[in-house]
């Protein structure tokens, strides 16, 4: 198949996420990709700035996870978890409850981050209906959040963004509240959870859960927040007994500068869900984690078990390649990683607060962002980018990239300039 062949039958008849069949936008055949960097078919490289939206942290095609990968593949690709059980899953549990805040001791294996979320959802109202209090069976979440694409996880996400006006009767209506205000560098306002704790104060008989991403609000906009307000918010479920659920499956593993972004705020969540970064981008594999007590009552009551397993739960591939990547994330230096990311994506991205048409530039970790002041037209933008041989995707007025962990300063520096360049040449359009 000749890359024109490939290119027409993929605008014929494929989706890309958020695509129009009618008005496709450029779509750019990969070859092979290796460290940071993305091989185009037509021989371009390109130093890639989104980690594969936030997965890829060791880089592409890492030697230790290919080999884990192809070992787990020669012994044991697949079997059921029903009544099955394997080490690549027992190892995987055993770190993760080992990595994670205390409470945290009992782990469910979901196939994607969306699946993660729904069934952390699934546990807040089937603790409380075991105990015996089935009116606790709403969500609280914050504006600007975002928490996946199928219907559960979109009734919390973003009603704006998520454009809940066209699911509307469909959707599960739940609560939100005014998204927090202080960011994580600003001196802290104790009024900005005001509008949170109105609402549980208001709600709390009909909620069994509050949900969030920690810190960093990922795909609903771009924004971190205080600290104090994540410890607010526990203070708050604790005192109305409602469970906290953090959605750590962007921030998880280093990406914020702590191992998990709850750690920022020195607070454990009752539910904690991981993805994206779990397996190093290799695949596809969430898990969801949660204490002894909410475990006991969910089995204590009717119908005595949790409802919930997937097909493909605890693939032993993707928990072969987990338990690779969390080792070599362990036996690095991330912290100091992230740190070098931190300090060169803001150096990088400084020229950008200048520019007019910008109206933010921020930095937490490994995620750099420069806000525009519009929604930037993607038709151009992305081809700019790949013009300058990076990869880097927006969407809306977000311009951000969260590169792999092991991206050298050099490459750092030309893949932040690209977009010091292509956000300065927007302003000229
Ligand atoms: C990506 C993401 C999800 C959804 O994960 P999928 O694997 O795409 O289903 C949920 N929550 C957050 C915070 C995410 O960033």
């Amino acid at each position: 198949m000749t890359q024109d062949d490939l290119l027409a039958f993929d605008r014929q008849h494929i989706w890309h996420p958020y695509s129009s069949i009618s008005k496709p936008l450029p779509i750019y055949p990969v070859e092979s990709a290796s460290g940071v960097r993305i091989r185009l078919s037509n021989g371009r490289e390109l130093i890639d700035g989104m980690a594969s939206w936030w997965s890829v942290i060791h880089g592409y095609n890492h030697p230790v996870l290919t080999a884990a990968l192809q070992e787990q593949a020669a012994k044991l690709p697949h079997v059921m978890f029903g009544g099955l059980t394997h080490e690549p899953a027992v190892t995987l549990a055993r770190h993760l409850v080992e990595l994670t805040s205390d409470p945290l001791e009992l782990v469910f294996f979901a196939d994607s981050g969306s699946v993660a979320v729904e069934v952390a959802m699934k546990m807040a109202i089937q603790y409380f209906h075991a105990a015996g209090r089935p009116s606790k069976k709403r969500f609280l979440t914050i504006r600007s959040g975002y928490h996946g694409d199928v219907f559960h996880c979109m009734s919390v996400s973003d009603p704006v963004s998520g454009m809940h006006q066209i699911f509307k009767g469909v959707l599960p209506e739940y609560l939100f509240a005014d998204r927090p205000e202080c960011s994580f560098y600003d001196e802290w306002d104790r009024n900005d959870p005001g509008s949170f704790e109105k609402c549980i104060a208001e709600h709390h008989d009909s909620l069994c859960g509050v949900i969030l991403e920690p810190i960093v609000q990922g795909a609903g906009g771009m924004r971190f927040y205080h600290p104090e307000y994540l410890r607010r918010v526990r203070e708050l479920c604790d005192h109305y007994d409602v469970l906290l659920i953090a959605d750590e499956i962007a921030t998880g593993f280093g990406r914020s500068g702590k191992l998990f972004a709850c750690e920022h705020a020195m607070i454990a969540p009752d539910i904690l869900c991981l993805g994206k970064a779990l397996t190093g981008g290799y695949m596809t594999l969430a898990a969801v984690l949660t204490s002894r007590n909410v475990g006991e009552m969910i089995s204590s009551g009717d119908p005595g078990v949790f409802m919930h397993g997937p097909t493909f739960m605890a693939n032993p591939l993707a928990c072969a390649v987990a338990n690779a990547s969390i080792q070599l994330l362990l036996e690095s230096d991330w912290q100091q990683k992230i740190s070098n990311l931190e300090k060169g994506l803001q150096l990088g991205l400084a020229p950008c607060t200048d520019l007019k048409n910008v109206a933010d530039v921020r930095v937490l970790g490994g995620i750099g962002v420069v806000e525009m002041r519009e929604p930037v037209d993607m038709g151009h933008i992305q081809p700019a980018f790949v013009e300058k041989g990076v990869w880097v995707r927006p969407f809306g007025r977000l311009v951000y990239v969260m590169p792999p962990y092991c991206i050298e300063q050099e490459d750092l520096a030309v893949l932040t300039a690209a977009i010091c360049e292509v956000v300065e040449e927007e302003q000229r359009r």
